[in-house]
């Protein structure tokens, strides 16, 4: 057997991002020893990309902002398959959890009198968003990260998990491997938190690192974990479509929350033609009033159409591209010179300054962007408990992009980070209580055999397929046939497809040793991202209409029958099925809320 090292904990946190960090952070304060495993660098987590800020209804900039008027855009905002109770802890506890931020040290922006500045984001009715200029994820990974060192975590950094074990039905540890050495490590833990993020390097556009490969999913999928909504995956509007090298790199939606427009080739701003009946009365009809709303009179709070939520900006800039009216690489252009000083950007959203003139020549105090929609959140992903975040594993929590059921069909923008600390903690706290019951298990040798077995199978083979060209292909598939529109004779071909790249993983072969050999780390990561894509694809093709992010071209209406349930994937018999998953009833008071408001 050839694993040298092995180590215990009462908890073992996979991730570290904000949701593994502030469940590390959570177990730890219960005083038990947490490992805390990350599959690159600590602080290199999607959670650092963040840029436009954290959704919570602290009222500073509108007092009028309370738990009841979040929840409720979050409810709409997913097109009313959301978890309710979800989104009504989300709603409640976020202030909490932001306050706790800047306790330890976050410096969020401020007010012109001091106090902690909101912006507003797409789909929220108030200025809602705390922020950092744009770089707000890189302050809360800096504050979580010291305050979980602080408290003492055992961060094993580089190192991927690719296997989790249950003994007697309840999980048990993880293997892992050490990029650097490709040497194999165990971990055995009383239980476990998944905090390992989405699943966007499917596609071939996208805002998303190497990091997101959906291994979260896959491996709880394999321990009998369900899969819920996962045709669900959000397109944000505004990702960079020029030069090539860098098309889908996210530009932000701080960008429209402080006043950019969306135009297309005829100069016209289009937003206005694409109000949804059911937020009519929410928006700005005419460009004055938008104007008006961006200079601060905000007594009707008629938002501007830009700010309406991500998957209808998307669709618009799609349907503007199909018309013939896209930019000249096919976008849309947005403009926040036009709107706003060169100052005011430079100061409130440093980054993009940066990042158009540094990759695309643009110096966006003077000239419009060219954007587009691109791969960037998956709102379905791991079922949870909504209180406690357990999944049908018992022993096993999940918490953050990995998890499931918050954010329903279309996630608000600013709504991950909050989600990240709110369930965060809640996942962290009862993975503590339920490690104080348990017992460490002891894993089989040739459970552990068999899966480094497994692992290394590609080295025993030569002249196989190439693990870069599956990827490739993966992604060809996903992008044009699973993408933001979407019909059954795509998606079935897409099955076919990558039940086929699955074969042909099984064919691949790599050489040369295992210290960071990146064919042999892409083929690990394949075998959760074919098995992540297919639940995507088969859940798309079970659901015959179009709402929030998923769009069916064949079934281009909304029908309210499908509100009723969700889609489940498990495996049945060997084989991945999808079912239907009854929706949980919100309560008379809470749909009261959703329909009239406050
Ligand atoms: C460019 C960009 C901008 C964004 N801006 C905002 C914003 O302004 N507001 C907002 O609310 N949301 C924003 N989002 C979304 C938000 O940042 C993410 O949804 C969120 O950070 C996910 O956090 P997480 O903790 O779930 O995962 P992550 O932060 O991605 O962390 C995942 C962790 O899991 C580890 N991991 C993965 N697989 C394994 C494995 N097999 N073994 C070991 N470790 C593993 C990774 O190494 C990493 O440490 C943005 C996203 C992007 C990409």
């Amino acid at each position: 057997m050839e694993i040298r090292e092995r180590y215990d904990h009462d908890v073992l946190v996979i991730g570290a991002g904000g949701a593994g960090l502030r469940a590390a952070i959570a177990a730890q304060e219960e005083g038990l020893s947490v490992g805390l495993v990350c599959k690159s660098l600590l602080g290199k987590a999607h959670t650092v990309m963040a840029e436009g800020g954290i959704a919570a209804a602290l009222g500073v900039v509108r007092d009028e902002d309370n738990w009841r008027v979040h929840f409720r855009d979050t409810m709409r905002g997913g097109k009313g398959l959301n978890d309710y109770r979800m989104a009504q802890i989300h709603a409640t506890e976020a202030p909490d959890r932001v306050r706790e931020m800047e306790g330890w040290g976050a410096l969020f922006d401020r007010t012109d009198d001091g106090r902690m500045n909101q912006r507003p984001f797409g789909g929220h009715t108030y200025a809602r968003l705390a922020h950092v200029g744009d770089r707000t994820g890189l302050e809360l990974i800096r504050t979580l990260q010291d305050h979980a060192v602080h408290e003492g975590a055992d961060v094993y950094m580089e190192c991927t998990i690719v296997k989790l074990f249950a003994v007697d039905g309840r999980v048990a540890g993880a293997l892992g491997y050490w990029r650097p050495t490709g040497e194999f490590v165990l971990f055995r833990a009383r239980s476990i938190v998944l905090a390992t993020g989405g699943i966007g390097k499917a596609w071939k556009v996208t805002s998303n690192s190497w990091e997101y490969s959906g291994d979260g999913m896959a491996m709880a999928y394999d321990l009998g974990a369900e899969l819920l909504g996962l045709e669900f995956v959000q397109f944000h509007p505004t990702g960079m479509v020029w030069p090539p090298s860098v098309r889908g790199t996210l530009v932000t939606e701080g960008v429209r929350g402080e006043g950019g427009i969306l135009t297309n080739s005829e100069g016209e701003r289009f937003m206005f033609r694409y109000v949804p009946e059911m937020f009519q009365g929410d928006y700005a009809e005419t460009e004055d009033e938008a104007d008006r709303w961006v200079g601060g009179d905000r007594v009707n709070n008629r938002r501007p159409p830009e700010l309406l939520t991500r998957d209808v900006v998307a669709k618009a800039i799609t349907a503007e591209v199909e018309a013939g009216r896209g930019s000249p690489h096919g976008g849309a252009f947005l403009d926040i010179a036009a709107k706003r000083s060169p100052e005011y950007i430079k100061k409130k959203l440093p980054s993009m300054y940066h990042q158009f003139k540094e990759l695309a020549e643009v110096d966006i105090t003077a000239q419009a962007m060219e954007v587009g929609p691109t791969t960037h959140y998956v709102m379905g992903g791991i079922k949870v408990h909504p209180e406690t975040a357990e999944t049908a594993v018992p022993g096993l929590y999940a918490a953050g992009e990995v998890a499931a059921g918050l954010h329903g069909g279309n996630r608000l923008g600013g709504n991950s980070l909050s989600d990240l600390v709110v369930f965060g903690k809640r996942a962290g706290e009862a993975a503590a209580k339920s490690a104080t019951a348990a017992e460490l298990a002891e894993i089989s040798e040739s459970d552990l055999e068999t899966a480094i077995t497994e692992s290394l199978a590609p080295f025993q083979r030569q002249g196989g397929h190439n693990p870069f060209e599956v990827q490739e292909q993966l992604q060809r598939v996903m992008q044009d046939k699973v993408g933001i529109a979407r019909t059954a004779e795509g998606l079935q071909e897409a099955i076919e497809d990558v039940r086929g790249l699955r074969g042909s993983l099984k064919a691949c072969s790599v050489s040369g040793d295992r210290a960071y050999n990146p064919g042999w780390n892409t083929w690990l990561d394949l075998r959760s991202l074919l098995l992540v894509s297919e639940a995507v694809a088969i859940s798309a093709l079970g659901r015959e209409e179009t709402r929030g992010a998923h769009t069916r071209i064949d079934f281009p209406e909304t029908d309210p029958e499908q509100q009723k349930n969700n889609t489940l994937v498990t495996e049945e018999d060997g084989r991945m099925v999808a079912r239907k998953d009854p929706i949980p009833v919100v309560p008379e008071d809470l749909q009261t809320l959703i329909k009239e408001g406050v």
